[in-house]
């Protein structure tokens, strides 16, 4: 068993981020700029947003963390989220989920101006990505496409099963897998709360790669999969006892498995080495250097 590092793989590809933005800063442009907006006090949003404006700093972009009570309204949050969208120093803007009840959050990720939406979220990103076209694409599906890729996983050809059908984890990678992608073009089964529990087992003891994000410490067990599988366990899980796991049962499965990513230490690295991937991007459409 080999491990798909996230921290190395996000390191180098921040690197190479990093150098190029000394190169368009070097040539007098100005640096790129991610904003963040959190509302409320939420500990996993609080970690996750942190990293984020770390990454930033080590790619070398600005970034700017606007903090709202909980109780902000629905409409306060659009008229902000619209002067952002209408701010030309801010490249990517990303409102860190979830957002408090009283807030409907496909209205906020609609009201985000494509062209900013570096999380990928937005239907106009979400429909291009399905269309095979450029877009910004979810960041979680983004980074486990990297992490592949650097690790040279074949994918094409290979048989996948994801399990979980979220709008933001489940989905896009089904979607980007199957795809006629760089890594993609992989035969997809999407398995979800739905699915017989005999299917799930028929799909996943022949599957060769397997992405799991369903939020439930251990279940994948090891007589779920093959031996020689590749496992991207997406959950992040905090235990009573304040461990933080994945979906997967490590200690048992990653016995057979020829690659398994960490939690910590694997996707979720991955999930802002993207984010960062995406901002670069907008950037260079912004500033017409694609
Ligand atoms: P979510 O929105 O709660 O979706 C969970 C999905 O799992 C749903 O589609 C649900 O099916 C499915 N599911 C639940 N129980 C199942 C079962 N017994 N069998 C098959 N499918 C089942 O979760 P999410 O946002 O995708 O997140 C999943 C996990 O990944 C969480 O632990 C989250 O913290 C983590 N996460 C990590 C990252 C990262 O960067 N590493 C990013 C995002 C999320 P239904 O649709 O039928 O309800």
């Amino acid at each position: 068993m080999k491990l798909l590092d996230g921290k190395i793989c996000a390191e180098s590809l921040v690197s190479d981020i990093s150098k190029k933005v000394v190169g368009y800063v070097g040539s007098g442009l100005r640096k790129p700029h991610m904003t963040v907006i959190l509302i409320g006090e939420h500990a996993p949003s609080e970690s996750y947003v942190k990293s984020k404006i770390k990454s930033c700093a080590s790619a070398g972009f600005d970034s700017a963390l606007l903090r709202f009570p909980e109780n902000i309204t629905e409409s306060e949050l659009l008229a902000k989220i619209s002067s952002i969208n209408a701010d030309p120093a801010t490249d990517g803007l990303i409102v860190q989920l979830p957002v408090p009840k009283h807030i409907n959050p496909q209205n906020i990720i609609n009201a985000i101006d494509p062209e900013k939406d570096i999380d990928g979220f937005h239907p106009t990103n979400f429909g291009r990505m399905t269309l095979g076209q450029k877009a910004f694409r979810p960041a979680t599906a983004y980074g486990i496409c990297k992490l592949l890729q650097f690790y040279e996983i074949p994918v094409k050809g290979k048989h996948c099963v994801v399990i979980g059908r979220s709008n933001i984890v489940g989905k896009p990678i089904s979607i980007m897998l199957s795809n006629d992608f760089d890594i993609g073009n992989a035969t997809v089964t999407l398995t979800h709360i739905e699915t017989p529990r005999e299917l799930l087992l028929d799909e996943t003891r022949r599957a060769d790669i397997i992405v799991v994000a369903v939020g439930i410490p251990g279940f994948v067990t090891e007589d779920m999969v093959k031996e020689g599988v590749v496992m991207i366990d997406v959950g992040i899980n905090r235990l009573e006892s304040g461990k933080l796991v994945g979906d997967v049962d490590f200690e048992n499965v990653s016995k057979k498995c020829s690659w398994i990513t960490p939690v910590p230490g694997g996707v979720g690295r991955m999930t802002v080495a993207a984010l960062m991937i995406n901002t670069l991007m907008a950037y260079e459409n912004n500033f017409n250097l694609l």
